[in-house]
């Protein structure tokens, strides 16, 4: 638990979020500090640290941390997925359920911001073992979540195996029937379209911007980072729509196929072989497969018209800002949770590049979660068309809030101040009238 104790990531997500607010904040100076309202803002309302005992297949019991950080419940319960991979400790965790509360609030959906997860790594785990982990985490987390009080998710190692498992334990614990996870299977009360939003929203938004500056995604080259659930859906829309993806990695490699990604083949690689790239390029023949090398750049120097990073924080530095620039980027939207540097971010804004920070991005996938919700609360499934048809008009909403409220603060253009503000704001006013808790 004391891994990284300085949080840096939860710093850096912090300050982004401040620096953007300054124009606001200046403002409303006196009542916000009488208020303490930026600092009840960071501070998270309640972070649940507990232990995950389980027993792999050789008989040998296992301990895991387990965490589950609830940040901000101002306009609705705490929503916000699980992510289970070694890197993550408090501070990931703090940063990304930060993160959430805005994202939550740009979906102009009743949630609010949490998130959580443990330093437990599927790869390579059996079934056996992953449920048997699933279930003990579960154990502990079942007390403090409800449909009305904390509905998590998915996030990077957690796909629909590990929430059927966990599913299955709430149920058999609690003995109630209801919405308490998202991203659930279809036979369970999923919703269609979920495993696709992340990725289709990312792509629905960008084609926004595409459009307000009076093009489109038809005959752009397309770079995109990661190969998992982001990634993969938001190549199969962007092709869709016309354009070529010429890239996608994962945590050991990365593909550059001149021939455009073949997404049935990445599915089958990642999805269902659960195989690295290689296995990709063993399959098809334009591909060319590149080892991931510690100070080399990967996807990002590939040159390209929009970028779309969707792996993980901090894959898009300077130094690969500085590449898809000299290359001629014209767009980067991010589809995961603040993959791009701070320096990268105004390295791209200031050499005019269209940026779409991921709180409103990516800001898809839990807006479909929260139509699970509202399909369990009234136990009906909507079709693929209603439910991909609502994700398009929260996208293209999402779009138009965060481009006027960086005109209305005098930073049109400025799509990181615009999401920052338009999410905060709705927050800020739900926390104001709640009073002092
Ligand atoms: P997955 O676990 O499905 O996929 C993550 C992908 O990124 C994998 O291909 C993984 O490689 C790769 N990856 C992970 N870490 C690294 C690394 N350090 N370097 C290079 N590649 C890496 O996760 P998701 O697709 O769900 O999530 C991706 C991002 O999107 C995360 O930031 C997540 O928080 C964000 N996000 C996800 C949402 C969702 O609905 N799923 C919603 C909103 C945001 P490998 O295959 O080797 O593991």
């Amino acid at each position: 638990v004391a891994q990284n104790p300085a949080q840096p990531e939860f710093h850096q997500a912090v300050k982004e979020v401040l620096e953007s607010l300054r124009v606001v904040i200046e403002a409303n100076e006196e009542e916000y500090r009488k208020e303490a309202l930026l600092e009840r803002l960071t501070t998270p309302e309640r972070q649940i640290l507990f232990r995950v005992p389980w027993v792999d297949d050789k008989g040998q019991v296992q301990v895991n941390n387990g965490f589950r950080v609830q940040f901000n419940s101002a306009i609705g319960p705490y929503k916000g997925g699980l992510r289970f991979h070694p890197s993550v400790n408090l501070g990931i965790i703090k940063f990304l359920g930060f993160e959430q509360v805005f994202k939550n609030s740009l979906t102009s959906l009743p949630i609010g911001g949490g998130k959580g997860g443990s330093d437990f790594d599927p790869k390579g785990k059996s079934d056996r073992e992953v449920m048997a982990f699933c279930q003990s985490f579960m154990t502990e987390l079942y007390r403090h979540i409800g449909a009305d009080t904390d509905v998590p998710a998915g996030d990077i190692g957690v796909g629909g195996r590990e929430i059927g498992y966990l599913y299955g334990q709430y149920k058999r614990i609690r003995d109630v029937y209801e919405g308490v996870l998202t991203g659930k299977g279809l036979t369970y009360g999923g919703s269609l379209a979920r495993t696709e939003a992340t990725g289709y929203g990312l792509v629905y938004i960008t084609d926004e911007l595409l459009k307000d500056h009076g093009t489109s995604f038809e005959g752009k080259t397309v770079a995109v980072s990661g190969a998992g659930n982001v990634a993969i859906y938001a190549i199969q829309k962007a092709q869709s729509l016309g354009a070529k993806v010429v890239t996608c990695s994962d945590s050991t490699g990365w593909i550059y196929d001149p021939e455009g990604i073949d997404v049935e083949l990445l599915k089958e690689v990642k999805e269902v072989k659960r195989a690295r790239l290689t296995e990709y390029a063993a399959q098809r023949s334009s591909a060319e497969y590149h080892e991931k090398k510690n100070g080399e750049h990967g996807v990002w120097t590939v040159k390209c018209d929009v970028a779309l990073p969707c792996a993980t924080q901090n894959e898009l530095d300077l130094e690969d800002a500085k590449a898809l620039v000299a290359n001629g980027v014209y767009a980067v939207c991010e589809g995961a949770n603040m993959p791009t540097t701070l320096d990268a971010t105004k390295y791209l804004q200031d050499n005019g590049v269209l940026f779409i920070c991921g709180k409103a991005s990516n800001a898809g996938g839990v807006a479909t979660s929260a139509l699970e919700m509202s399909q369990n609360s009234e136990r009906l499934s909507w079709s693929f068309e209603e439910v991909d048809n609502k994700l398009h008009d929260i996208m293209k909403n999402i779009y138009k809030s965060i481009s006027e409220a960086a005109k209305q603060y005098g930073k049109e253009g400025d799509y990181v101040t615009g999401a920052n503000i338009a999410g905060f704001l709705k927050v800020a006013e739900a926390m104001k009238a709640q009073g002092i808790v």
